[in-house]
Order: C-alpha cells, then structure tokens, then sequence
C-alpha cells in the first residue's frame, strides 16, 4: 500500500486536533494518524501500529513538547475505562478545545458564520453524573466492578468513578464486598452464569433522594431482606429500592420485569424550579445542574413574552417544554416514545401546568398535522438525537415560517448540516452557544438561536 508512513515506522510527528473518541491526530502530508493519549498542539514520538488506505494508527512513546494544557489524568484507570477521554488535559484546555471543535464544524460542513460563544462550563467538572449504571463480574474468584473498557465489554476493576456522585462510590464498593455474602454472585456474560448484572444508582441532585436498582438474571433474590437491609445502612438517603430481572443474552441492561422491593417507586429532582418524578426506567438528564443551564439559554433564545405558542419536538420526558412552559402562552410537545409522553403529562400535573399539550409520535409527522389542525408555534424548539432532524421536520418548518427555531444539539455535525438547510430555507442563524454537559468527554451540547428572515 502506498502510504506515507508504514507499519514499525518511528516517527516525530505534531498533533493537531483530537477524534471523538480522544486520540491525538497528526498528519504525515496529509495523511491522518491516530494517537491515543496524544493532545493538540503536542510534538511527540511515535511507533506505527497499523496502516490503511486512508489513515493509521500510532504508539505514544514519548512527549518531546507537552501541551501547556496536559496534565495527570486523575483517575487510576484513565487509560482503560471507557467513560472519559480527556482526563489528561486541563478543564479549561477541555473548554478551548470545545469551542474550536464547534466553530471548525460550523464553517466546515454547514458554511455558518454566527459567532460561537466560548463553551458554558461546570465551576466543578467532577460528580456531576446523576445516574451510573455498573455491571459486576467475577476475575479469578474475585468480585470486580465498574466501567466497560473502550468498545469492549470488560470491566475496568474500580472502587472510585472520580465523574459519579459519592453515594454510587459508597455503594460500589460496599456492593463489590458483599455480594457473595448476599447471594449476588456477579453474572458472567459468556458463561451467562450467576445472578448481579448491574447495580444502577440514580440520585436527586436538588433533592438528595438515591435510588438503588439491582439488575439480576434470576427473579429470585434469596436475600432480599437482608440486600435491603444492607442497602438502607449503606446509603441512608435511599428511598426507592428497585429490583430488576433481565434474564435474556444481551447488552441491553435493563430486563422487562420491574419490581419495587422497598420504598417509593419514584425519586424527585428540581430542575431550576421544576420537579421531576424519576423512575427507574425514565429518561433524564444526566447532569441536571448543566442541564439547567442548557434549558436557561434554550428559554432565553426562546425570547417568550407570554403570548406565544411554542412547540418543543423530541420533548422526551417534557423537561425543556415543562421550563419553557413558565413563560409562554401555551406549549406544545411532541416526542417518539409513548413511556416518556406519559411522564411528561405526569411531570406537567405535577407542577401544576395547565398550558402544555403532550402527544406522542414522530415529530416529523405530528408536527405538520398540528399545523393542519391549526395548531402553530411562534416559535420552535427542536433538540433532536445524534443523528439532527428529519429532513420532513426542516421542510415543514421552512412551509410553515415560525419566527424563532431554537436548536439544543448533542452533535454538532448534525446540527451544523440541519443549520445549512434552515439557512437556505429562510432562516439565519443568530447565535452559537456550546454548553459543557459531560466535563472529562469530547461531547459537547450546543443550543442555536435563528430568527426568520
Ligand atoms: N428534550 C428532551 C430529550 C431530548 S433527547 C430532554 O432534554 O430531556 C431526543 C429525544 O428524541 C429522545 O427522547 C427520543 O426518544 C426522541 N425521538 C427520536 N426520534 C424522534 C422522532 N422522529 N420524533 C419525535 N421524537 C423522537
């Protein structure tokens, strides 16, 4: 293969920008290499591992030039688990990087010229994780826990995951001690033997409640009261203990068998001044004090004065819909799954919010039979998933004219190309502000503001 560099070479090589999965990239005259553990702006020394057509992975051997930004990943098992990939950079190399990634792909792939605010990040980037959901094994006789390696189903043993909160730290590492003892012998995903899948931890950032679930493969728990005896004693905020069957071969986590074995069946959480009812099935956000600070900017861009209606598409649970709801005349939600319509209306009661109207469907469908019926919006709010909107969904809102669309995103590839098509549409994108909701992670979410034209 004719590639500027080959298997075995070593070489010196400038790393440029990072992947989405964090590795270094550098280029030999155009041709791109992949370092892991390799950071912007880093001069470094590295083995060739393997060549393609198009591009090449490499061996970190050394740092001839560190960035100003590196720094000891924190975490003793930075290198293995899969959970985080920036670890070895400074939060605010983190935020810079962010915020270039988010304005090279604006210009790349959607030729958008808005400006880019510098990235809304955390004033404490760790334990911001409200939910961790951690699977359980046995290593040579031993009980181990805690996250899956990179694109991998083995568990990189911790004690500690330095992004989750306290309270799933303490009951890790209890779980992780006492499992034999309470019958919990760790399930083993080839041999499907034994019985502890997961232990899920879920916590009310603004409520303190904790939610404890134990996913196992048998329905019988043959310690129960003792598991929830130990649970309460663990962790004395708990108030719902869930007990979860999934018996089947799979990857998925939860089974379909959902049993309350002590305490509520819900916890709560305020977002801002909305409450929330959990289970342990629902969606929510993950890091609820980021989260708020999306929807604030999300409401802002929304402009409302009271009189508008507003229609929020993919509401999931209604959490954007229930905050903008405080300010607008009437809002309209619409989101796939039939579960999370049930818990948005439910969330909505609640609170006590008489002016939303929940229906689930396909955005791109239920939408433009909304406008049949009469129904239409002031302004939209769309905060699709990775893959951006359905082409019918953007051709609806270019026919249809709402004065404001919000975009909230979780890629800002999508995000970049849907911007382009409202763009040519009639819209012009206003305003560009990243929001850091995963500190550690190369992900970023960013909330648009367009206004028609
Ligand atoms: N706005 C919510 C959820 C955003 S995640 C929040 O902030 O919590 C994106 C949501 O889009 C998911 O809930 C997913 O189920 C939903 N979804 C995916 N495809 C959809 C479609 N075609 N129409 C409506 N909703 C869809």
């Amino acid at each position: 293969m004719n590639t500027p560099v080959q298997k075995n070479d070593q070489l010196t090589v400038h790393i440029e920008d990072l992947t989405h999965d964090g590795a270094g990239v550098a280029k030999v005259e155009g041709y791109p290499l992949f370092i892991a553990g390799g950071l912007p702006n880093e001069t470094v020394e590295v083995h060739v591992l393997k060549t393609l057509k198009n591009y090449g992975f490499a061996k970190l051997k050394s740092i001839v030039e560190p960035s100003p930004f590196r720094v000891e990943a924190p975490c003793p098992v930075f290198y293995e688990c899969g959970g985080c990939q920036l670890q070895h950079m400074t939060y605010e190399g983190q935020l810079e990087w962010k915020e270039s990634m988010v304005r090279n792909v604006m210009k790349r792939i959607g030729k958008i010229d808005a400006p880019v605010l510098p990235v809304k990040g955390m004033d404490k980037p760790w334990e911001y994780r409200n939910k961790s959901q951690i699977p359980f094994d046995l290593e040579n006789g031993e009980v181990i826990a805690g996250f899956y390696q990179s694109k991998s189903h083995r568990i990189a043993d911790t004690n500690t995951c330095l992004i989750q909160t306290d309270e799933a730290d303490r009951l890790l590492r209890a779980v992780k001690e006492n499992a034999l003892k309470l019958d919990l012998i760790p399930y083993n995903e080839e041999t499907k033997k034994g019985q502890l899948r997961h232990l899920v931890v879920r916590k009310g950032r603004a409520t303190g409640e904790v939610m404890v679930v134990l996913v196992t493969k048998h329905a019988k728990l043959s310690k129960q009261e003792e598991i929830i005896q130990f649970i309460r004693e663990v962790e004395p905020n708990v108030k719902s203990i869930v007990h979860n069957v999934n018996n089947r071969n799979t990857n998925v986590i939860f089974g379909n068998e959902t049993n309350v074995i002590w305490g509520r069946a819900v916890i709560e959480d305020l977002i801002g001044d909305v409450r929330f009812e959990i289970s342990a099935r629902s969606f929510y956000q993950v890091n609820p004090e980021q989260t708020e600070v999306l929807y604030k900017q999300a409401l802002d861009y929304a402009q409302l004065t009271g009189d508008e209606t507003v229609i929020d598409a993919y509401c999931g649970i209604g959490t954007i819909s229930l905050f903008l709801a405080q300010k607008a005349k009437q809002v309209l939600g619409v989101e796939i799954v039939p579960q999370a319509i049930e818990d948005a209306k439910r969330n909505a009661e609640l609170n006590g919010f008489t002016n939303t109207y929940f229906e689930a469907g396909p955005a791109e469908e239920v939408i433009p039979k909304w406008y049949k019926e009469g129904k239409k919006a002031d302004v939209l709010v769309v905060d699709p998933p990775r893959k951006g909107c359905d082409e019918a969904l953007l051709t609806t809102i270019i026919e249809q004219r709402p004065k404001r669309v919000v975009y909230v995103s979780c890629n800002p590839a999508t995000l970049a190309r849907d911007l382009r098509i409202l763009e040519d549409g009639g819209y012009k994108t206003k305003e560009v502000q990243p929001v850091d909701m995963f500190p550690q992670s190369t992900h970023c979410e960013v909330v648009t503001w367009l206004e028609l034209v």
